[in-house]
């Protein structure tokens, strides 16, 4: 695409230096450019057993249905959500992925030199969303790969109105415990609110780990963010959620587009929610293949974080662009960390077993000498 700027344009200074965010390559995209026809992808953290049966038969069910708008309260989503979080349907929100969610609680909460406080190295999409509302990020360096809560909570100033934590946050995977959240959430002055991602909730088994909604629960200032693209498998037909008081999400509906999720997204994302076999499934073989991949990055002398979700992330302790070059030669899509400042460090999705293992050879091919 030609980025030649018209003499009458000039760009945003704003946005000057800001980057485009960069998914995953698609499949097609590496076939067509490399001409391979094996192309494994592992580079956005989807779920590898694809969605459930029953959201897919859901979605066929409403597109013939599509002359008409969707309903703009998700009624039958909420409901869905409020009945399996044990929430009131008024504490539910429906948006298109949880990424529209977050933008829209930047757009509503941040005024004119308000700030947002973010961790270094968190899910890239705050701080781009906060810089490009033209709003300032106090960025605050991680402690061993973690976000640092009581960093953030002294990073707080007169002007903070947001905190966002991703847990387990992406790319690290890495987490926050029970007691830390609370001594964040504890530390929050008026006027200011923690977003707490939780995109990899259900994949989250440690018991430490928190559940955001029982801050919100308690009428603490908190809105958590979660979705369907992950475990539920839906993240082609975006849709997401958030669950805060009713207050904060009125905020929301102000600035958001009137109808919110498409149809197809709310059939297919109630039906998914009732397959909790799917689910299970998708989890299971998640913790034992991860147990596997990590297992083998370790033993090849990679330091691998620890995490929660469904990705590993491991230092190649070379230039990780390069491997990931290499990588996708062979046919396999991984996840280049630059843009997060962590330049010799990969990403990688767990995938099912014979994606793993052809992950493992290809970075074996790459980087022979890890091979022991
Ligand atoms: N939050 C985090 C931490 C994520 O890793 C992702 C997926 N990359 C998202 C949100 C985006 O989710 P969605 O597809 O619901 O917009």
């Amino acid at each position: 695409m030609s980025t030649a700027r018209p003499p009458w344009f000039s760009f945003p200074s704003h946005l000057e230096g800001l980057d485009r965010f960069e998914p995953g390559k698609p499949i097609g995209e590496v076939q067509r450019e490399l001409g391979l026809t094996d192309v494994v992808k592992l580079a956005s953290n989807e779920n590898p057993l694809g969605p459930s049966p029953k959201a897919v038969e859901a979605a066929h069910a409403v597109v013939a249905g599509v002359n008409r708008y969707p309903d703009p309260q998700a009624t039958e989503l909420r409901a869905a959500l409020g009945a399996r979080l044990g929430m009131p349907v008024d504490h539910v929100l429906a948006g298109n992925g949880s990424v529209e969610i977050i933008d829209l609680i930047a757009r509503a909460f941040l005024g004119p030199g308000d700030n947002a406080v973010i961790s270094e190295h968190a899910f890239v999409r705050f701080r781009q969303i906060v810089t490009a509302h033209n709003h300032g990020a106090r960025l605050v360096p991680m402690r061993e790969w973690t976000h640092d809560l009581a960093a953030m909570a002294g990073a707080i100033d007169a002007r903070t109105r947001l905190v966002f934590v991703a847990n387990p946050n992406n790319p690290t995977g890495t987490w926050n415990r029970r007691d830390e959240v609370a001594a964040l959430v504890a530390a929050l002055p008026p006027g200011c609110m923690l977003v707490l991602d939780e995109a990899y909730f259900e994949y989250a088994d440690d018991p430490d780990y928190p559940n955001g909604i029982d801050l919100v629960r308690r009428g603490a200032p908190v809105v958590v963010t979660r979705t369907f693209s992950k475990v539920y498998g839906l993240g082609g037909l975006r849709a997401g959620y958030a669950v805060a008081a009713p207050a904060v999400l009125e905020a929301l509906l102000v600035i958001r587009e009137a109808f919110g999720t498409n149809s197809v997204a709310q059939a297919a994302a109630t039906a998914a929610l009732g397959d909790s076999e799917h689910v299970r499934r998708t989890v299971e073989m998640n913790r034992t293949e991860m147990a596997r991949v990590a297992g083998a990055l370790a033993e090849r002398g990679f330091r691998v974080l620890p995490s929660l979700a469904n990705f590993v992330t491991f230092d190649t302790a070379a230039a990780g662009r390069d491997v990931w070059k290499g990588l996708l030669a062979r046919g396999v899509i991984v996840r280049p960390l630059d843009p997060y400042d962590m330049k010799s460090w990969l990403r990688v999705s767990i995938g099912t077993p014979p994606e793993n293992a052809a992950f493992l050879a290809a970075l074996d091919a790459v980087l022979p000498g890890k091979r022991s």
